[in-house]
């Protein structure tokens, strides 16, 4: 506390911060301290990869691939680019949330200069097989990035071994503060910064640091490193649990994701026929926070493009419900979501 103290007061230690919290993130995934780039959030670390890579190497080629179930940070700054004279390649998914690597080597043109495709679904927690696309975005000498702000904290990344250029990430994904984020960039990558203004971070991020913030993620990082096996293994029997619970006593529900390659925390399950609105504010009265796979528009569910792409029926789409399994929970606290889920799902039914 009096360190931090410190570093948020003090012109010199502020600098010593900054320098203190890169280490830290280098050291979790493999990376060296010069190529960490602090941000305000994951969508900036997105932003600032795709647009970065694209305009320093327009010179190259156009043509960036990515998938149909990339977060809204990735998604829109490829329409961004799209209006930009880019083109972008979205690759399907199977009904697990898979990418076929086949079809991303397929999809590589003359002009490709960037991969961008997540570690982990923020909806469906699937993990994509990334050591494999990191080979070949490197046989073919195209860059790769990933955006890993559902990974870091939850999955352990060594970016050399698994060959990825530029990485995001977002503290408060894992237990850090809010509104801090980090871009890892490989040395020697040509990115151009795109916020005009003063020279931070070695010239590629301009704007006055958030050190109080970025010290926070540097510590968090840190403890989500030391602590990763334990952290997962809790979370990996809970999940089981919840499944094993949820397939014994609601039989018609289906799991969405892939059954093992998947965040060890997240667990997406489709209720059929269920308004999932409906759950979540029954589930919210009990005080358990969820969230669905649909948004509500004119009165009516919207599933989520995650959701399309995995080719859910809407039956099964509009009665997705998504748990986020996390440090504080107990397997009393899955023993009551699973009551609670059966009680209302059977008053739900009753009064269909
Ligand atoms: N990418 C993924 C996969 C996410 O899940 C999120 C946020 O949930 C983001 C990007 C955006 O991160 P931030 O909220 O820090 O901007």
């Amino acid at each position: 506390m009096e360190m931090l103290l410190l570093y948020i007061t003090n012109g010199r230690e502020a600098k010593r911060g900054l320098e203190h919290a890169r280490g830290q993130v280098a050291t979790a995934i493999g990376a060296e301290t010069k190529e960490i780039y602090f941000t305000a959030c994951g969508s900036e670390s997105d932003n600032l990869a795709l647009k970065g890579v694209a305009y320093a190497n327009r010179q190259k080629g156009n043509h960036i691939i990515t998938t149909k179930i990339e977060h809204p940070a990735i998604l829109q700054t490829c329409q961004t680019l799209e209006k930009q004279g880019y083109e972008v390649t979205y690759l399907n998914v199977d009904e697990q949330g898979m990418i076929s690597l086949q079809e991303l080597e397929k999809a590589i043109k003359p002009t490709t200069i960037l991969i961008s495709v997540m570690f982990a679904n923020n909806e469906i927690g699937t993990t994509q097989p990334i050591e494999g696309i990191g080979k070949i975005a490197k046989k073919h000498g195209i860059l790769f990035h990933t955006d890993s702000v559902q990974a870091v904290g939850n999955v352990a990344i060594d970016v050399q071994k698994l060959q990825i250029d530029l990485l995001s990430m977002s503290a408060h994904k894992f237990y850090g503060p809010k509104g801090v984020g980090a871009l890892y960039v490989r040395e020697g990558v040509a990115f151009d910064r795109i916020q005009d203004g003063g020279h931070q971070e070695k010239n590629k991020r301009a704007g006055t640091e958030n050190v109080a913030g970025i010290v926070g993620l540097g510590k968090a990082i840190e403890l989500a490193t030391q602590n990763l096996i334990p952290y997962c293994q809790k979370l990996e029997e809970l999940k089981k649990q919840y499944i094993r619970q949820i397939k014994e006593k609601l039989p018609e529900a289906k799991l969405n994701g892939h059954p093992e390659k998947r965040l060890p925390g997240n667990v997406n399950f489709s209720f059929p026929h269920i308004d999932g609105q409906e759950l979540l504010l029954a589930l919210d009265r009990r005080g358990i926070c969820a969230s669905t796979g649909s948004a509500c528009s004119s009165g009516s569910l919207n599933p989520s493009h995650v959701l399309l792409a995995i080719g859910l029926p809407r039956e099964y789409a509009e009665g997705a419900l998504r748990v986020s399994i996390g440090e504080e929970n107990t397997k009393e606290d899955i023993t009551f979501l699973v009551d609670s889920l059966v009680e209302i799902i059977t008053q739900m039914k009753k009064l269909n």
